[in-house]
């Protein structure tokens, strides 16, 4: 079984065929996905909960979980009544992490103060839910100001609460997923990991412990090879897993097991009985 460990499940892409993705997820052996709870905009954090319950149980369809957060474009929106609702939605047992929050300084969609002062609120929200965290981090081209920024923030926001979390579509160079390792996070593979001109990102994959890996598709966005280009969707997380396997130099079966037990092991459930 592997774990789809991001997907916008959300997305109005998936409006017409959203059971139809989820059974062809779990024909190709996707046991879980978890869908990450940002929406369009904070109003619509609430829309991964109410897709895990609405498919839950369903035949054919994934265990799904929920997250809930305010992506860093949307960091101007929160006020007392968003954090308010993600506190709430936290408390919930579907909704196991909180993201995917973080600092984009490449797209830059908010001001940096109002990135980190919004990233630093939910940290604290996380932390009295006890939720890991699903950090989403961009630096501005060829530079690592978002990581550096962002480490100084974990480190003095996060670190003492022992939960963790997981680097999502991991993109930083080595020193960044060392640090990110002595954090305690998971490093997330995503679908540019098998990119042609990925081979930095490549050589960097290749030196993790198989014990601190995710995959993830962050569908609908970067179809992996051979799809690229396409809208994603949770079944081609298999091929980001095979890439990984291969640059870890492990069978495949290896991969899906440790990812699948690495995620477990970060957000507490147990295979049967969830959260
Ligand atoms: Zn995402």
């Amino acid at each position: 079984m592997l774990i789809d460990s991001h997907a916008h499940l959300d997305s109005e892409r998936y409006a017409e065929d959203r059971l139809g993705v989820l059974r062809r997820a779990g024909e190709a052996g996707v046991g879980a996905v978890l869908a990450i709870g940002i929406g369009e905009e904070p109003r619509g954090m609430v829309r991964a909960l109410e897709i895990c319950r609405q498919f839950n149980g369903q035949p054919g369809v994934p265990r799904l979980w929920a997250s809930a957060g305010v992506y860093p474009h949307n960091a101007p929106e929160i006020d007392d009544a968003v954090l308010a609702k993600l506190d709430s939605l936290l408390a919930e047992p579907e909704v196991i992490a909180c993201g995917e929050i973080g600092l984009d300084y490449f797209h830059e969609g908010a001001p940096r103060p109002a990135q980190r002062v919004g990233l630093i609120r939910q940290l604290e929200i996380a932390a009295a839910r006890k939720r890991p965290i699903l950090i989403h981090c961009r630096p501005k081209e060829a530079m690592t100001d978002a990581w550096d920024d962002l480490f100084e923030i974990l480190e003095s926001h996060w670190r003492a609460t022992g939960l963790g979390g997981v680097m999502h579509c991991f993109g930083g160079g080595w020193e960044q997923a060392r640090r990110s390792l002595d954090l305690g996070f998971l490093v997330s593979l995503a679908g540019n990991l098998t990119y042609p001109k990925a081979q930095p990102l490549r050589d960097v994959a290749a030196r993790l412990p198989v014990e601190s890996v995710l995959v993830e598709t962050d569908a609908p966005w970067l179809a992996p090879a051979p799809h690229r280009g396409k809208r994603n969707e949770p079944a081609w997380v298999l091929r980001t897993a095979s890439v990984l396997a291969g640059l870890l130099g492990v069978e495949e079966e290896e991969i899906a097991s440790a990812t699948t037990k690495n995620f477990f092991r970060l957000f507490e459930l147990s295979p049967d009985v969830g959260n």
